[in-house]
């Protein structure tokens, strides 16, 4: 994919992917990284974040077509590996919070992954 890296130094994801802020990886290439929630809503939680600094889904425009596509491309195989059961008895939730209204509170575009035998925290839905 074409390098369109571009990140805020004010930001907390962006710090995270330069390696400023620790975080726990669970995957990462030259667009994507994904790591471990840090306040986890279920037993597996992770965030798959772009490479470059979007604010939120709703300033994400067609340059940004490709990387959003491969983000949800990725989940599935992420989500294995990060240790969801597989097949229709097991699965995965993604959430993306935009804005106040969507419960956003990192301004850096983040898809949440979340997995692992229920109950779960409902604090996302809130
Ligand atoms: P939002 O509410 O913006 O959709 O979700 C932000 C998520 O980022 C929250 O679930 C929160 O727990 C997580 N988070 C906030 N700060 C950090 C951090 O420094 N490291 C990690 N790994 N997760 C964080
Ligand atoms: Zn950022």
């Amino acid at each position: 994919m074409e390098n369109l890296v571009k990140l805020d130094p004010d930001c907390l994801f962006c710090k995270i992917i330069e390696g400023k802020i620790p975080s726990k990886k669970v995957y990462e290439d030259e667009d994507v990284l994904a790591f471990y929630d840090i306040n986890p809503s279920a037993p597996i939680h992770f965030l798959i974040i772009p490479k470059t600094h979007i604010s939120k889904l709703a300033d994400a425009t067609m340059e940004n077509q490709q990387i959003l596509g491969k983000m949800m491309l990725l989940i599935p195989k992420i989500a294995l590996d990060a240790g969801a059961r597989p097949g229709q008895s097991g699965g995965f939730k993604v959430i993306v919070n935009n804005g106040a209204d969507g419960g956003q509170e990192v301004y850096h575009l983040h898809i949440h992954v979340l997995a692992g035998p229920r109950p779960w925290k409902q604090e996302l839905l809130g």
